[in-house]
């Protein structure tokens, strides 16, 4: 047995840069779709349905195991209350949603800006470890556009967070582009750099299929603090002890997985700003504390940030040129 591991809006009405009629519209999916998995950290077997919602919705989870109609958690920062090896939300009633990050980057990747999340349970199944498989569920559905216009938050001046050296900045750019270095003792891993612009759909092809990555020994640690008791190696991949061979038989599925992964999970960290950014992301060894922490950095500084339109075609629309294959149909 493969027994491993692994790993609100704040309020602002400035509005500029174009006219609502000739602005990217906000969109939703066109029908509801759901999966069935395991909690990577919890290994409770969970089934998630994914909703179209009006605009103004943005991201919110719905505990439907709750007693009493549903427990209501938005997938905001400000709601992010534990950053051990997974972004949870927690509402102010305490009821938790666990591992949110490669489903906020699907949602990300496939520009879905309101959206309903069924949940029978405290954790988003890990699927294969990826963003691949939700953004499979939200192709299958469809995507529609609403006729509120998209909001994106971009960020007007540089601002960072550090933590030894673990660093996390926003700066200025007319896209949204993620430049992300590690550097792991593991000769496995080693020392791994990565930039991508996501404002040419290159979420799908360069970032989705990127598992999430942990070590063999790392695995009595994680489990006796209730972590990764669903990982396998269908859900992770997994470095041995010697930290220089992947476990998993079919090896990597990019050359550089590792670094590719952290800047998956950096797209759905960030997407829990509660709209697209506009601007540059640059990590260094990070993970979710520090990328939660750099959101909060960001919003207790109004003058860093503001809300924005976006006119179609333009270098700043987010995510522009989606990836949106033939089974995506856009009204
Ligand atoms: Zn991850």
């Amino acid at each position: 047995m493969n027994n491993i591991v692994a790993d609100m809006l704040p309020g602002s009405s400035a509005l500029t840069s174009v006219s609502d009629s000739n602005a990217i519209r906000s969109r939703t999916l066109k029908t509801s779709i759901g999966c069935s998995g395991i909690g990577l950290h919890s290994g409770a077997k969970i089934t998630m349905v994914l909703h179209p919602a009006e605009a103004g919705t943005g991201i919110r989870f719905r505990r439907v195991d709750i007693a009493g109609g549903g427990a209501i958690v938005p997938a905001i920062w400000s709601a992010v209350h534990d950053t051990r090896m997974n972004s949870c939300l927690k509402n102010d009633d305490g009821v938790v949603v666990g591992t949110v990050e490669h489903l906020m980057a699907a949602l990300a990747g496939m520009q879905i800006d309101n959206c309903l999340i069924d949940i029978n349970g405290p954790e988003v199944p890990v699927m294969d470890g990826s963003a691949a498989p939700f953004l499979f569920l939200i192709e299958c559905a469809g995507v529609v556009e609403l006729s509120a216009p998209r909001q994106a938050i971009k960020i007007l001046k540089r601002v960072s967070v550090k933590d030894g050296d673990r660093t996390a900045s926003l700066t200025p750019s007319s896209g949204f582009s993620v430049r992300f270095e590690i550097d792991f003792a593991s000769s496995a891993i080693s020392r791994q750099e990565f930039f991508v612009n996501l404002s040419r759909g290159t979420f799908k092809s360069e970032i989705s299929r990127a598992r999430t990555f942990g070590f063999e020994q790392e695995v009595a640690y994680l489990r006796a603090n209730g972590l990764a008791r669903g990982g396998s190696l269908d859900n992770a991949v997994v470095i041995d002890s010697t930290g220089s061979r992947v476990l998993n038989d079919d090896g990597l599925r990019y050359p550089d997985e590792f670094v590719r992964h952290k800047v998956l999970d950096a797209v759905g960290d960030l997407y829990l700003a509660g709209a697209p950014l506009i601007g540059h992301f640059h990590g260094v060894r990070c993970g979710h504390a520090l990328n939660n922490q750099l959101l909060r950095t960001l919003f207790a500084d109004q003058t860093a940030w503001e809300m924005t339109t976006v006119a179609p075609g333009s270098a700043a629309a987010p995510f522009a040129a989606s990836s949106a294959s033939g089974a995506v149909a856009v009204a």
